[in-house]
Formats: C-alpha cells, sequence, structure tokens
C-alpha cells in the first residue's frame, strides 16, 4: 500500500494547451494560403444536454480560427431531409468534417445517417470506416473521447505497453474504440460490461482502469492496484446539481498514481480532440486536392 496521493490529470489544462496548438496551425495554414478548418455542427431537436455540448463545441470553433456552420434542424426533421443535408455537407469544400450530435430522434436511424457522412469528414469518427482503420492499426479519424484519454496518458510519461487495462463499459463510442486505442498501444486490454464477473478482482489487477459505465461513483476507490492509472469517463450529475464521474473520486485518489477529476478531466479532452479531428480532415482534404 502507498500512503501517495494521486497526481491530476487536468484534462482543463491539457485541452488548452492542444487548443493553443490548433490555433497556432491554423494561423500558419492562413499564413500559406489555405482555407481555415470548417466543421458543420448539426443539431435535430431541442435536447437540454446537446444544446449545451453544440453550444461547447461552436464556441471552441471560433477559439482556435475555425469556420463553423450551425445547422440547427426541428424534432420533426426527416431523416431523407437529414441525409440531403449531410449530402450537401459532404459536397461543400469549405467543410471538413460534419458532425450530428447524438442521440438523434427515434424515427431517425443514427447508423444510417453516420455512414451517410463521408468517411473524411467524419471528425468524429464513428463511421465503419474510421472504426475498421482504427482496428487494423492504421488509424485515420479517430474517435474523439478515446482519442483524448491517449493524449492524456501520455502526459503521464509512463511507458504504457506491457501494462493491464481493464475497461468499465462497452459501448460503440467510449469502451470499444478505447479497447483499440490501448490495444495499439500494446496494453494488455479487458473489455467488462453488465454480464462481466467479478469485476473487482479485474479492476483490483488493473494499471490503467477506463471507466465509462455512466453510473455515479460505481467503481469504489478501495479497488484501485496502489501505482494504477485512473481515467474517468462518467459524467453524471446527482440530484443535488453536483457532476460525479464513475469512480469514487476520494478513495481512488489515495492509491493511484494518476486520475482524471470530473468535472475537467476527459470532457473538455473530447471537445478539443474533435477540433485536433477537424484540423486533420482539413489536412486530409489538402493533400487529396479537394
Ligand atoms: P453506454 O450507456 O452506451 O454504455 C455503458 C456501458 O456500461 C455498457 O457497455 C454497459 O455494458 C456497461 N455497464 C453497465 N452496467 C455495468 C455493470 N454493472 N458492470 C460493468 N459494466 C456495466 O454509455 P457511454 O455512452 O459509453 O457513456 C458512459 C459514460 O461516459 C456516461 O456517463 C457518459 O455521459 C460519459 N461520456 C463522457 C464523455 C466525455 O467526453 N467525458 C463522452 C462520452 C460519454
Amino acid at each position: 500500500m502507498t500512503d501517495a496521493t494521486a497526481q491530476l490529470l487536468d484534462g482543463k489544462a491539457i485541452a488548452a494547451e492542444l487548443r493553443q496548438q490548433i490555433k497556432t496551425q491554423v494561423e500558419q495554414r492562413l499564413a500559406d494560403g489555405l482555407s481555415a478548418p470548417g466543421l458543420a455542427v448539426i443539431l435535430v431537436g431541442e435536447n437540454a444536454a446537446s444544446q449545451v455540448y453544440v453550444r461547447n463545441k461552436r464556441k471552441s470553433c471560433d477559439e482556435v480560427g475555425f469556420v463553423s456552420k450551425s445547422i440547427d434542424l426541428p424534432i420533426d426533421t426527416s431523416q431523407d431531409t437529414l441525409l440531403e443535408q449531410i449530402d450537401r455537407l459532404n459536397a461543400d469544400p469549405e467543410i471538413h468534417g460534419i458532425l450530428v450530435q447524438l442521440p438523434l430522434p427515434d424515427h431517425i436511424d443514427a447508423d444510417i445517417v453516420i455512414e451517410h457522412i463521408h468517411p473524411d469528414k467524419d471528425v468524429d469518427g464513428f463511421h465503419p470506416y474510421n472504426i475498421g482503420k482504427l482496428t487494423l492499426r492504421m488509424p485515420r479519424l479517430q474517435p474523439c473521447t478515446p482519442k483524448g484519454v491517449m493524449t492524456m496518458l501520455a502526459k503521464t510519461g509512463q511507458e504504457l505497453a506491457g501494462l493491464d487495462a481493464v475497461i468499465i463499459g462497452q459501448s460503440n463510442i467510449v469502451g470499444r474504440p478505447m479497447a483499440l486505442e490501448l490495444l495499439m498501444a500494446r496494453c494488455t486490454i479487458t473489455v467488462c460490461h453488465s454480464k462481466t464477473k467479478d469485476l473487482e478482482a479485474k479492476v483490483r489487477n488493473a494499471d490503467i482502469v477506463v471507466a465509462a459505465v455512466g453510473v455515479p461513483e460505481f467503481v469504489p476507490g478501495a479497488w484501485i492496484k496502489p501505482g494504477a492509472i485512473v481515467i474517468d469517463v462518467g459524467i453524471n450529475r446527482l440530484d443535488s446539481g453536483k457532476l460525479v464521474g464513475d469512480v469514487e473520486f476520494a478513495g481512488a485518489a489515495k492509491n493511484a498514481a494518476w486520475i482524471t477529476p470530473v468535472p475537467g478531466g476527459v470532457g473538455p479532452m473530447t471537445v478539443a480532440t474533435l477540433l485536433e479531428n477537424t484540423l486533420l480532415a482539413a489536412k486530409l482534404a489538402t493533400d487529396s486536392g479537394t
């Protein structure tokens, strides 16, 4: 056991640094006579949480000098109308990234919508082409949350190869691509989900724990192995209004070497990584001459 208190992996600060690097690269693009990266953000309906996320993304775009296009559609927008909108953005040379804010209303099939986005404009990294590339260790546009986590892990300066990583949650947007990222970093990965047996034993053995469950303080701090790295993806609002993660922070911080706070951990990294992906998409378009 160790009395050490974990070092904070400060997502807010790392994201600010990343945004600054992106801003510098945008200025360089403009100086080279290239266009500013352009991101289109589509929001269907008026889901309150989605409106906050979308506002954040649009604000961050402005901060780094991107062109941002806001497309707010009514909740009763048909799937065909949404697909036509995506067709127009796929063909628009000023738009390098297209983001459709999820969740979509029930009458729209999110999988069809995601597959309709041109893979080179899929800055969320959810298109089967981009997931396939990641699976084959040829990453192109990578899902933002797991890619942001890898940027944070790099900040620890720890060698990741050979570490035992336990991921709790197997969603398409977090758990699964997180597993692919950590496998590419040559960790030994265990992906846990609601049917997993003896989760405690698996977490207790982990050098890296990534929690993406969506249940407040689901992982007791006592489960964290001394010296482990704890990445808390969960964002849960308690009745009191307080935001907490999926890991019991105070207890975990006593054991871990590194831990992400909630808020101010993975959340800001996801948005900064979306900007990073949009810049990469602009470079892909420049390289292909489109
Ligand atoms: P999801 O609901 O799609 O997936 C949750 C996963 O948890 C499932 O795979 C399920 O099998 C697993 N799970 C449920 N109960 C379990 C149990 N008892 N034991 C083990 N596993 C169990 O959620 P998601 O979209 O992956 O999001 C997870 C959390 O991360 C949410 O709180 C969400 O708000 C948050 N999130 C944060 C960011 C960010 O940028 N910080 C991005 C995406 C999601």
